[in-house]
């Protein structure tokens, strides 16, 4: 019998609509053991033409697992369901649960089920929260030093409106937990507005908004002020009262913590005004902006050196010269091994770009600077921009060319990659 996770997930081609021996109740718990072992984010157990295909999304990427047969995959999407205390039967309509389960190997996790109808019968998606790596602290995100003391620095002010910014799936809430857990000392009321809470964080109080009810961001919002909170956390501004109100908390004596859409640092200032939020208000508002993307970290134990590139003919700019901690500038490829699962990279970092608002910037907003000259000012107060950054992580061997591309557009960092494919 199968009691332990000898189940090879990844076989995909032997196994194609191969009717599984063990019940489904002991293949989900497997599947979800395996899944966390590799840490992935995300299950989907989905009904496609003829067969039920299982994936993962892990470092960012969806990964096929393996096919089942309809039958047995519609037991394993049932038992999903039950996990999560979802309506096993109903299939035509969408469903969403919640659940936590302990898997074989004794490793707690929470999920999060939605299932919704499609062609060929339903899609079951589940996120997985591995309580340890869940709420990081803000040193474990892989951030620089110098950025997590910049972070720490404008959470150390007694109020002001710290905006975090970047794509879907750019790690903006583990930001946030992170920086909320670091506030959260037992001398303040930290309060959040979430949708959904992804987390539990004992002594903070959480919220989640609750569309059919009415009850949005900006309701709960405007509640949670009465409750004399000395830190507030908003999921995401949407709509202008969250904006309004949470410039307006910002700028009277409360520090506020929220997420924008936005593509950079500055932009995320003409997101909240596209809101017709007034411009002194949020320049006296305004302490700081986070922007950041996630890219994946080559494994340290197979990357390699790319010898076609000498270190002594790789230019460092001057700008993020003090980033390489006296390190030879270096470019590395992936390759993979046991480790990493042959992947190449074997977990996701944060790469940042925090602008630090001064008076100058301050002045800027006030005077409804263009994004281009908010970007300029910060830049030359200091301010890496995130392809700088970037820049620094490729040199220092965090990540290659290749991820950085994927994830952020930038013409010098694509001419570097063709340099090097011409090496
Ligand atoms: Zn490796």
């Amino acid at each position: 019998m199968n009691n332990e996770s000898t189940i090879d997930f990844e076989d995909l081609e032997n196994l194609a609509g191969e009717t599984e021996l063990s019940p489904p109740e002991l293949f989900a718990a497997n599947l979800i053991e395996w899944s966390l072992e590799r840490h992935a984010s995300d299950l989907f157990v989905s009904d496609v033409d003829g067969c039920v295909v299982v994936s993962v999304r892990r470092l960012g990427r969806i990964e096929p697992v393996r096919k089942l047969a309809r039958a047995y995959g519609h037991r394993l999407q049932g038992h999903l369901r039950v996990l999560a205390s979802a309506d096993a039967g109903e299939s035509i309509r969408p469903v969403e649960g919640r659940g936590n389960i302990t898997t074989p190997d004794g490793s707690k996790a929470h999920m999060r089920l939605s299932s919704i109808p499609t062609l060929y019968g339903q899609d079951v998606a589940i996120r997985l929260f591995d309580p340890v790596r869940g709420a990081r602290p803000l040193d474990a995100l892989g951030m620089d030093d110098c950025d997590v003391k910049s972070i720490h620095h404008l959470l150390g002010q007694q109020s002001g409106l710290i905006l975090v910014t970047g794509p879907v799936a750019s790690g903006k809430s583990s930001t946030l937990y992170a920086m909320i857990k670091q506030l959260n000392d037992g001398t303040r009321k930290v309060h959040t507005i979430e949708d959904p809470i992804e987390h539990a964080l004992s002594g903070v109080m959480q919220s989640q908004t609750n569309v059919r009810i009415g009850l949005g961001f900006a309701e709960l919002l405007t509640a949670v002020l009465r409750h004399s909170p000395d830190v507030i956390m908003i999921g995401e501004v949407r709509d202008r009262q969250t904006a309004e109100t949470a410039i307006r908390a910002g700028a009277s004596g409360q520090l506020v913590l929220a997420t924008v859409h936005s593509k950079s640092a500055a932009e995320a200032v003409d997101m909240m005004l596209q809101y017709e939020s007034d411009h002194k208000f949020l320049s006296s508002s305004l302490i700081g902006v986070i922007n950041q993307r996630l890219v994946r970290r080559l494994c340290p134990a197979c990357r390699t050196n790319d010898e076609s590139t000498a270190s002594d003919a790789i230019e460092v700019p001057d700008r993020i010269r003090g980033r390489m901690h006296g390190a030879d500038p270096t470019l590395y490829r992936s390759v993979g091994c046991d480790l990493c699962h042959e992947g190449g990279y074997d977990s996701l970092v944060n790469l940042p770009e925090i602008m630090l608002v001064n008076s100058a910037i301050g002045e800027a907003i006030a005077h409804r600077a263009s994004a281009i000259e908010l970007e300029s000012a910060a830049a030359q107060a200091g301010m890496l921009r995130l392809a700088e950054v970037a820049h620094s992580y490729v040199l220092r061997g965090i990540t290659s060319i290749d991820e950085i591309n994927r994830v952020i557009n930038d013409s010098d960092l694509a001419s570097m990659q063709r340099r090097e494919s011409t090496a």
